[in-house]
């Protein structure tokens, strides 16, 4: 008569605090009042369990009462005052960012605590426990036994930490240690896994004004584990690169790390080979002056080794990055003559030199393609000079689509590295680390994408949650009044939906490849997607622009320019003078690239929007067939201060992430299930009945049943006439457990 509860605990949280207190210590309360529950007894105990000045002791939100942003606000904030940061909130952990160092906090013991706790949920709410029931969950055989472990929040809100968390965690839980690998240079599995964070955050994270470590991509880590439950491999999946970063860095942020880094790092002889000496300023490299602690080269190339990159493969890459730089100081001079091309600005001749020596290509080629585009008209090619402008973007486009080509490069090669063979992993966990819900003063295609994508989650949220709770109730053929939740469909039919939406809008325009596309663009959306609800627009505005009203909140897109980023064009020249690179990782990297010429019919080429949705899809496919579990990440304030709690800024939050919705959903459901057995163990004494007391004795009455249940059913009408417990609840037959 096992059950999934009574293995794992599937969805629901046996155990959680109730109300603030312990069960231990809300028992014990009990205990120590007269061996009846009077009315007296009753007053103390809701005046105990509900006193303002105990909110930071409220581990689950659900028991806030009543769930107003603000009463949860005030909790959290409590919560953070003394130092607690994270807190559940029904079927979702929220976890606030400290902005400093918590000691011990992710230590080695607490992880074996969370581990090896009979039940790691009675604990005090923390990551290792997300981390803990989803490890159980893979063994408790249930469908689906593969887990998503899905962390979200704005920049800066900690999640790549929580990511990194989550992977040190099952590194050491479910390290595989004790398996010699064979060659002395391969490191053990679990370390290469973790290496994959240095470099990865390395080429793909940053200095911005919100966090000075913010990740410029999305990523899903899935961790492999064999029958035993071991760490065996991972693999990694990663979404839409910010690679415009590489030629153009928003004012008072950085590049990517990795550049910061050679610079601060290289040896002298290093220096010269990468034609970087210390009083050379580099365009593309502002604020080097800052010290941040990613700044740390050794690690990277420690990191490298240990997942196979020689310091041939390391050599070729930096010299390529180092490219990179030269061509950012090229500048061109404004055009006097329109049919010549326009020429390099004097003291960009050196750099542009330097960048031909270092990508390994002709510099005569080089400096024609910056400067000549070949257009097609019918058979013919004509060869047309280009414009300042033009120059300038050709440059930023070199710059990109060798970065960008990298990065997907470098993906692939730790994925190689740490991948394991498909016939010794059976089951998966995942960690999703992807960007939050944007809005700023400016957005553009990729905020849209970035939206997009939490529209997707949010989806799979509420799908999963409520209507997956719903559906069991009715199964149980309980009385239940369905929750109105805020289904965001229609505003995913408004992005990606078909056959007209603003996605397909998007593409069309951006397959016709004609001039003026921001005005046309704005007229089609308008006329055809003027229906629905989710979009609408300011008719006064200037700029052309369409607002979305997305689950979290409307955002206004920019019009202008959204064709042309998401054609994402690259002037096939360039393709070409790169296969011709001398440098063998700079060739390899784009051998298979297209290198026809556009026609002026327009082009055949996927677009970024359908590249990204068609990545979203398979993600959402995986997510489906998973388990997932939400971690909710909370900025306490915008200055990345330790310590500090700014409620307004928490506030915007919790809206943007639907926290109270998802509070309501969890409260108004029955989001903990306790085994009947847990059950009578804990409140049992209720009963003075000293039957209830013995564990050994509960399993006896386990086998007949209905025995069981009975007294259960007893057991909880005393404790519901005594309103002890502020929720409602059932007795539910399939799972054989009480739900509240
Ligand atoms: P996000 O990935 O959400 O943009 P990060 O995970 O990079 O944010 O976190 C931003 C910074 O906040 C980190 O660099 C770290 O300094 C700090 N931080 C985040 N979570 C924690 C934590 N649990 N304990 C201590 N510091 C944290
Ligand atoms: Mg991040």
């Amino acid at each position: 008569m096992s059950s999934a509860d009574d293995r794992g605990n599937v969805n629901g949280r046996a155990g959680r605090r109730n109300g603030g207190t312990t069960v231990k210590e809300f028992i014990q309360k009990v205990q120590s009042c007269q061996p009846s529950l009077n009315d007296s007894l009753e007053g103390e105990i809701q005046a105990f369990l509900f006193k303002e000045d105990l909110l930071h002791t409220y581990d689950d939100l659900t028991k806030v009462n009543p769930v107003t942003p603000t009463t949860v606000l005030k909790c959290l904030q409590a919560r953070y005052n003394v130092r607690v940061f994270y807190t559940h909130a029904g079927c979702t952990l929220v976890a606030l960012n400290p902005f400093q160092p918590i000691p011990d906090l992710y230590s080695l013991d607490v992880m074996k605590e969370y581990h090896c706790a009979p039940q790691p949920q009675e604990f005090k709410p923390h990551i290792f426990i997300v981390a803990e029931e989803a490890y159980r969950n893979v063994q408790s055989q249930l469908a689906p036994v593969n887990q998503s472990l899905v962390v979200s929040g704005e920049s800066g809100a900690g999640k790549t930490w929580t990511s990194r968390c989550l992977m040190k965690y099952y590194a050491t839980v479910a390290a595989s240690s004790s398996l010699v690998k064979s060659q002395d240079t391969v490191e053990r599995i679990e370390r290469r896994v973790l290496d994959s964070n240095p470099i990865m955050e390395a080429f793909g994270n940053a200095c911005t004004l919100r966090n000075n470590n913010s990740s410029r991509f999305g990523k899903y880590i899935q961790l492999q584990l064999d029958r035993f439950q071991l760490l065996v491999g991972a693999s990694v999946q990663t979404y839409l690169l910010e690679k415009t970063r590489v030629a153009c860095q928003p004012a008072n942020e950085r590049n990517f790390h990795i550049f910061y880094q050679m610079m601060k790092g290289a040896t002298e002889e290093q220096r010269k080979e990468w034609k970087m000496p210390h009083e050379q300023h580099f365009m593309w490299l502002p604020n080097a002056e800052k010290t941040i602690e990613e700044d740390c080269f050794h690690e990277t190339l420690k990191a490298m080794i240990h997942l196979g990159i020689n310091t041939e493969r390391q050599r070729q890459i930096f010299q390529v990055l180092a490219g990179i730089l030269q061509l950012g100081n090229v500048n061109f001079s404004s055009l006097t003559d329109e049919s010549k091309p326009c020429d390099l600005e004097e003291q960009s001749k050196d750099f542009l030199q330097r960048a031909a020596e270092l990508l390994c290509v002709p510099a005569d080629e080089l400096h024609t393609c910056l400067r000549v585009m070949t257009l097609k008209a019918g058979k013919q090619s004509v060869l047309k000079p280009c414009t300042q402008a033009e120059c300038s973007m050709r440059r930023d486009c070199l710059a990109k689509v060798i970065y960008a080509q990298l990065f997907e490069w470098l993906v692939t090669l730790i994925n190689n590295s740490i991948c394991a063979d498909s016939s010794t992993w059976c089951n998966f966990i995942g960690v999703l680390d992807v960007y939050g819900f944007e809005c700023f003063q400016v957005n553009n295609l990729e905020q849209l994408c970035i939206n997009y994508a939490n529209e997707k989650l949010q989806q799979h949220f509420v799908a999963h949650y409520l209507r997956a709770q719903q559906d069991e109730y009715v199964s149980e053929g309980l009385q239940w009044s369905f929750v109105k939740y805020q289904d965001n469909q229609s505003c995913l039919d408004l992005i990606e939906g078909s056959p007209i939406s603003v996605f397909s809008l998007l593409n069309e325009e951006s397959r016709l490849n004609r001039a003026s596309d921001a005005k046309t663009l704005r007229v089609r959306l308008e006329k055809e997607l003027s229906d629905n609800a989710n979009i609408s627009w300011d008719k006064f505005s200037k700029v052309p622009h369409f607002t979305v009203a997305h689950y979290a909140g409307k955002v206004s897109y920019q019009i202008q320019g959204m064709v042309e980023k998401n054609k994402d064009p690259v002037p096939p020249e360039l393709i070409s003078l790169l296969q011709k690179s001398n440098n063998s990782l700079l060739h390899q990297l784009f051998t298979d690239k297209e290198t026809e010429i556009p026609t002026t019919k327009g082009l055949s080429k996927v677009t970024v929007v359908s590249k990204f949705k068609n990545s979203l899809e398979r993600l959402m496919m995986i997510l489906h067939s998973t388990t997932p579990h939400y971690t909710r990440c909370i900025k306490p304030n915008p200055d990345c201060q330790p310590l500090t709690f700014k409620k307004e800024e928490v506030i915007m939050q919790l809206e943007a992430c639907g926290i109270v919705e998802t509070i309501h959903i969890s409260a108004a459901g029955f989001p903990i299930r306790i085994p009947f057995r847990s059950f009578m163990q804990r409140y049992g004494l209720i009963l003075k009945d000293p039957r209830f007391k013995s564990a050994s004795h509960c399993a006896d009455l386990e086998a007949g049943g209905n025995m069981l249940r009975q007294e259960v059913e007893k057991l909880l009408r005393m404790v519901l006439q005594h309103h002890v417990l502020n929720s409602r609840c059932h007795i539910n037959e399939k799972h054989n457990s009480w739900a509240h």
